[in-house]
């Protein structure tokens, strides 16, 4: 069997690859290391056995890794041994991702498969571990091959700021068990009394949530802060649904008030100026916002303008084709109205599987939010993120068991939705 280690045999990839030689390897003589890469420093030399060949700088890694059984890599050399389809053991300066298969291949991807995470620790006693049982079993690689198709070059742009900004939101959400996104749609004057759905809140009951949350203290974040790293030592995420005007009129000016942050998801198709798919099932009539009155949320720079899909569907009944141009076009819709980009969707009632995690992900949106289904830890899944619902009814003790801090936790115990 052929394992062929590819990298920089310097920095802290060199210390990877020589642990891994000085470790791991004397542990299965029978099995041949080709190390490619170099330079071949005397520490390195020294290692030089039976099993352990050091081939240096190569021209044609390919055929290299074409006649490997296993290759140890990270970064590029992943992508390449996914393309070839030769199995791949992830590790990289940041992280030790493991064989890659089809559960880890997501996590490996927004490391770019190891490199670009927060410091982890090596564990070479689990590589040991994982080599041993890779070796012994000769398991038949997972097919990967969709995730291949994600590496061609027009896509590769995106997938880096998606990588990028991944990683700087792990840095906000570690350390904290919980954070709570909250989801709310119409801010209203006066409670109307013949909503169906009661998809709104009152513009005083909103007052005095934001001022509980300003004294508790509160940072009100947005996804596009998360993407670029700010840092944040209490974050909370408002989120509004679907872009009413009353948005505009009531939530804008006390989000100035009390200097908040908030998401709207707004629809990509601008043709749509009122809440026509809940009127069909009997509820009010209620008016989505104007162009310039997006825009002019947008530039207040207190509201991340972000999308909900064209026309307020089921994404998930959709065929493929139609489901792609929700993602794709919306997005580009309010980009070009708000001269900015779009990086987080909202899937409209909530309706997604892995299909429209997917297409969020090749849309090139950073983050996509579902309702009150998904993780418990908004890490775990960018494309899967989980809300709490504040409902019009909701006393002041409520909104303070939801924004908590263990709310969801609670939740989960009792299988609860959240
Ligand atoms: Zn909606």
């Amino acid at each position: 069997m052929n394992i062929s280690i590819i990298g920089r045999l310097t920095g802290p990839k060199g210390d990877i690859a020589y642990q891994i030689l000085f470790r791991i390897a004397p542990q299965f003589p029978l099995v041949k290391f080709r190390v490619i890469g170099g330079p071949v420093s005397p520490r390195f030399k020294k290692l030089s056995t039976k099993n352990i060949v050091f081939y240096g700088f190569i021209d044609d890694v390919a055929s290299v890794i074409k006649g490997s059984d296993l290759v140890i890599g990270a970064g590029r050399v992943a992508v390449e041994a996914l393309q070839l389809n030769t199995p791949i053991l992830a590790i990289g300066e940041k992280q030790y991702v493991g064989i890659l298969n089809k559960s880890n291949i997501t996590q490996a991807q927004v490391s770019n498969f190891g490199d670009c995470a927060l410091d982890e620790f090596h564990d070479f006693n689990q590589i040991s571990h994982d080599l041993k049982k890779f070796i012994e079993h000769n398991d038949k690689q997972d097919d990967l091959s969709a995730i291949v198709k994600q590496y061609s070059p027009e896509s590769i742009l995106p997938k880096i700021n998606q990588v990028y900004s991944h990683a700087l939101a792990d840095v906000v959400f570690t350390g904290h068990k919980e954070v709570a996104v909250l989801i709310y749609h119409r801010v209203v004057d006066v409670a109307p009394t013949n909503s169906k759905f009661n998809v709104y809140i009152t513009k005083k009951k909103l007052d005095w949530q934001l001022g509980n949350l300003k004294k508790r203290g509160f940072d009100f974040v947005t996804f596009k802060d998360l993407a670029i790293g700010v840092k944040i030592k209490k974050p909370i995420i408002l989120t509004f649904d679907d872009g009413y005007e009353d948005n505009y009129f009531n939530l804008l000016p006390l989000l100035k008030k009390h200097q908040a942050k908030a998401v709207i998801y707004c629809l990509g198709d601008r043709s749509i100026k009122s809440n026509i798919w809940d009127e069909k099932l009997g509820e009010i009539h209620a008016n989505l916002m104007s162009d310039i009155q997006i825009k002019a949320c947008h530039d207040s720079g207190l509201v991340e303008i972000a999308s909900h899909g064209l026309k307020h569907q089921h994404l998930d009944k959709l065929n493929k084709k139609e489901a792609r141009q929700e993602f794709k076009l919306s997005k580009l819709n309010l980009e070009q109205l708000i001269g900015d980009n779009v990086i987080s969707i909202a899937y409209p009632y909530g309706a997604y599987g892995k299909r429209e995690e997917n297409m969020a992900y090749e849309a090139g949106y950073n983050f996509a939010i579902g309702t009150v289904n998904g993780p418990l830890h908004i890490s775990d899944n960018y494309y899967a993120i989980r809300r709490i619902q504040i409902f019009p009814s909701s006393g002041k003790i409520n909104f303070w068991k939801k924004t908590s801090g263990f709310y969801l936790r609670l939740c989960k115990l009792k299988s609860k939705d959240f």
